[in-house]
């Protein structure tokens, strides 16, 4: 490895060619690394398009992590608007990004907890 790719303020980071030139590691500067720039270029469809459209992939991941918070918080919405409803064909078969099951993750009482917990333990 090359570890002058890396703290070379000119290299390209972050793009495809990045990745081609050389820096294929995880310890890619980037906000998105040269190789998960280049993996998703070459097996993401829409990824694909919205490099070619002229966005940057961190911008893209951005848009992304946009999108699964706000379908995580209009599925909480509508659960807490339907109470009752249990079963049901329309219920968690809509999530554009299945990596971001709501369910996995900390509530904020969980997180507020985990918080305190480490104030008190420096
Ligand atoms: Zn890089």
């Amino acid at each position: 490895m090359n570890a002058d790719i890396i703290t070379n303020t000119t290299y390209p980071h972050g793009t495809v060619e990045g990745f081609q030139e050389g820096c294929n590691t995880a310890h890619c500067p980037a906000d998105v690394s040269c190789k998960t720039v280049f993996t998703r270029f070459n097996g993401d469809y829409a990824f694909r398009r919205q490099i070619n459209a002229g966005m940057t992939p961190a911008e893209i991941v951005a848009a992304e992590q946009e999108q699964a918070q706000e379908a995580a918080q209009a599925d909480l919405r509508a659960k807490r608007a339907r109470p009752g409803v249990r079963a049901g064909a329309s219920q968690g078969r809509h999530h554009r990004l299945p990596r971001s099951s709501p369910r996995k993750s900390p509530g904020h009482d969980q997180l507020r907890g985990m918080r305190e917990h480490r104030a008190h333990h420096p």
